[in-house]
């Protein structure tokens, strides 16, 4: 029973979807569930897809390995499967009717929820490349979408709205409850953009947006519909990061730590080579940030090995040359133990007090460390997220670094900020991140990039291989080490339970393997996770030192870790690391004056596993493959906004929708310049927009 006010009444945006023509109490309820709850709410419910039945295909057009779509009805659906597991799905698609009629069969491998999905009868429209086998052309794994019975309405739509879903609710009510708000409600919306903006910028308006965004008239119509609202959803963003920028910059005082050319040049003797033009204009970027009164944000880039943390190393060396204090913080306890090494290596014969802080430590000799750093009787503090712990209290920290923390997003930097009286701070990551992902994470920071590598540097050969070239690749190994040279052995696993695949993965196996077979002639170290922190710092020490030639390790050696003399890679289990892992992982080898060589044993399984491998086989540039990774993973996944805290984007996918964030970046900061506080009547809209979206995460303070 649907119930409610007369449907005549009038709509505004704030009536309950209860009240929609066609909903009702109970409907209302599954809305909810979809956090719709007025007139506005189904507005901009955007649709998650379209069926667009414009230029479909017939049988009779099909060609091999060409694109098609074509509409049908199943009429047999068939599985078979073996005691292994494997298993095919095999439907029937009629298409056309009586004598005219003809058959298409879709296939899917070793997915058996996908029987679930059909039944007789369904409409379907299904896409992707025909095969012939016979006389009748198979699809395997195309993509299928099911038409539902149409509205009378709808019938001469060619493109329809496909909406997010939940159980007990089928497309047609969201369709009827959006176009009855798109008639009666769409009306009274403002347009957020001030009108000369939207010509400026080819932006299709608010009133024309909406009804397009829902029921296109053609593809078209719906591209332009969409970039509005894309461009609007990443304006808004940048915008409230372009003002948390400046927002930083006029609200925190820092300590003004200016590069004399006497501090300079005390720094510079130090060092233990010649910069390369990238670090010199990273070193000018960031000398000229810490030397203004308010605090440093910046992101130093960087690919794998290209110095990053000779560049961070004048920083500190900079800070503490004012006698400040200088916080170094790394995502693992390896990675802050090599800085320190590092570290202690520049400062040998200087006075500077540096100590390590990371987890696990014995209460006396932590509380010992909080009181130096308290006293200020240390210049420089590197350890891992202890260094966040509440208890610990600088005497006069003038400056942070965070080294390789893709995952540091905007809200645990507010936390450092906390942490001290305003220190400058400094973010360094060489994960490869698609430049538009980087203007999103750290859109409220200032980049710099070093784009070149040390001089002398070779370059990596990257093998994939199977079980049948083992004995060569050992072989391979064995001569390189006789050469001098040192090795990784990367598995993903430290145990694996007891299967034949999750043995070759494990690292455990594989020492024991290669300690009693292969390698058996070689020092070999062992490091995982599950060591304690004196076991794995030893084993560390002594791959540093050359003690053990090769170091069979789990990923914990995946950033960062800076041992030149290693430079041949063997990585097991390749089929279960992402593809930037995998580069991460190469990153270990190519920071010496030697080649470096790369093997990969995988067991591709999937297509897409496949893809990956061969991706990472052809190319070493970690950003092609990190945007490669993103649109096999697919957006949302590892840097997706809720890794750094913001809220999850509605229609915008950064990876695919890459140029709208250059523009709407270019776009915002150009406003913010023009008008910091959006304080003009025509960017009131914008503002509160902006405010109401991201004022809390952002802490961009009162709502103006
Ligand atoms: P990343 O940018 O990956 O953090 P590192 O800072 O660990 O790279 O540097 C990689 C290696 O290159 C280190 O062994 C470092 O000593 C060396 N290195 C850095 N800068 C130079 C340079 N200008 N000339 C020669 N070697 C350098
Ligand atoms: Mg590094």
């Amino acid at each position: 029973m649907t119930t409610g006010p007369s449907t005549s009444a009038p709509l505004s945006l704030t009536t309950p979807v209860q009240f929609l023509k066609g909903v009702g109490p109970q409907r209302a309820e599954l809305l909810a569930k979809l956090d719709l709850h007025t007139a506005a709410d189904c507005l901009f419910y955007f649709p998650r897809d379209y069926q667009d039945l414009t230029d479909l295909q017939s049988v009779a057009e099909l060609e091999p390995d060409k694109l098609v779509r074509l509409r049908g009805t199943v009429v047999e659906i068939d599985q078979r499967g073996n005691y292994t597991g494997k298993s095919r799905i095999g439907v029937l698609v009629q298409y056309g009717e009586g004598a005219a009629a003809d058959y298409i069969r879709c296939l899917w491998f070793n997915m058996p929820h996908m029987r679930k999905r059909f039944e007789h009868g369904q409409q379907v429209i299904v896409s992707g490349k025909a095969k012939k086998n016979g006389t009748r052309w198979e699809f395997s794994h195309p993509r299928v979408q099911w038409l539902e019975e149409q509205e009378p309405a709808d019938v001469d739509r060619k493109i329809l709205p496909v909406y997010g879903l939940t159980e007990g609710l089928g497309q047609l009510p969201i369709r009827r409850a959006v176009q009855t708000c798109l008639e009666g409600a769409a009306g009274q919306l403002d347009e957020v953009f001030p009108p000369d903006f939207l010509a400026a910028h080819n932006l299709m308006p608010l009133r024309e947006a909406l009804p397009a965004i829902h029921f296109p008239a053609d593809r078209d119509q719906l591209e332009r519909a969409r970039r509005r609202f894309v461009y609007q959803e990443l304006f808004i963003l940048q915008l409230a990061l372009a003002v948390r920028r400046l927002k930083l910059q006029v609200d925190g005082s820092a300590p003004q730590l200016e590069a004399t050319a006497k501090i300079d040049a005390r720094i510079r003797r130090l060092l233990p080579f010649a910069l390369t033009d990238g670090q010199e204009q990273a070193i000018k970027e960031i000398a000229a940030d810490m030397e203004r009164p308010y605090p440093m944000n910046r992101l130093l880039q960087g690919e794998v090995g290209s110095g990053k943390t000779i560049v961070a190393m004048y920083a500190v060396l900079t800070a503490v040359a004012h006698g400040r204090q200088a916080a170094i913080m790394a995502p693992t306890e390896i990675l802050a133990r090599q800085h320190a090494r590092t570290l202690g290596k520049l400062l040998s014969e200087s006075r500077v007090r540096w100590t390590t802080l990371v987890g696990g430590l014995g209460t006396a000799e932590r509380r010992e460390i909080l009181r130096q750093i308290k006293q200020g009787e240390v210049d420089v503090v590197i350890g891992t997220h202890a260094i966040l712990q509440e208890d610990v209290e600088f005497a006069k920290l003038g400056l942070v670094v965070v080294d390789e923390q893709h995952k540091f997003g905007v809200r645990q930097r507010a936390k450092l900020r906390q942490a001290g009286q305003a220190p400058h701070s400094l973010v360094m990551t060489a994960t490869p991140i698609p430049r538009s992902v980087t203007m999103t994470m750290f859109g409220d920071l200032d980049v710099s990039t070093i784009r070149d590598a040390p001089p002398g540097r070779m370059p990596v050969k990257t093998y994939l291989a199977d079980d049948e070239q083992r004995d060569k690749w050992w072989a391979f190994v064995r001569k390189k080490l006789r050469e001098g040279r040192q090795g990784y052995v990367i598995a993903p696993l430290v145990e694996g339970k007891d299967d034949p695949d999750d043995d070759r993965a494990s690292v455990m196996r594989t020492f024991e393997a290669l300690a009693n077979g292969p390698l058996e002639a070689f020092r070999l170290g062992l490091l995982h996770g599950r060591m304690t922190n004196e076991e794995k710092e030893a084993a560390m020490a002594e791959f540093a030192t050359g003690k053990t030639q090769i170091l069979v390790a789990t990923t914990v050696v995946e950033v960062g870790v800076d041992v030149p003399n290693a430079v041949i890679m063997t990585i097991e289990g390749g089929e279960r690391f992402g593809l930037s892992q995998l580069h991460q992982l190469r990153g270990r080898i190519v920071r010496g004056n030697h080649p470096g060589f790369c093997t990969v044993f995988a067991k591709p399984g999937t297509p897409d596993g496949l893809k990956r491998l061969e991706a990472f086989v052809a190319s070493t540039d970690g950003f092609e493959l990190a945007e490669m990774d993103f649109a096999l993973r697919g957006p949302g996944d590892l840097l997706g906004t809720k890794q750094h805290g913001l809220p999850p984007l509605r229609i915008a996918e950064l990876v695919r929708d890459a140029a709208v964030v250059e523009e709407a970046r270019a776009d915002a900061l150009a406003l913010v310049g023009q008008d910091p506080g959006l304080v003009k009547p025509e960017h009131d809209r914008l503002r509160k927009q902006m405010f109401k979206r991201y004022g809390q995460v952002l802490e961009l303070g009162d709502v103006g």
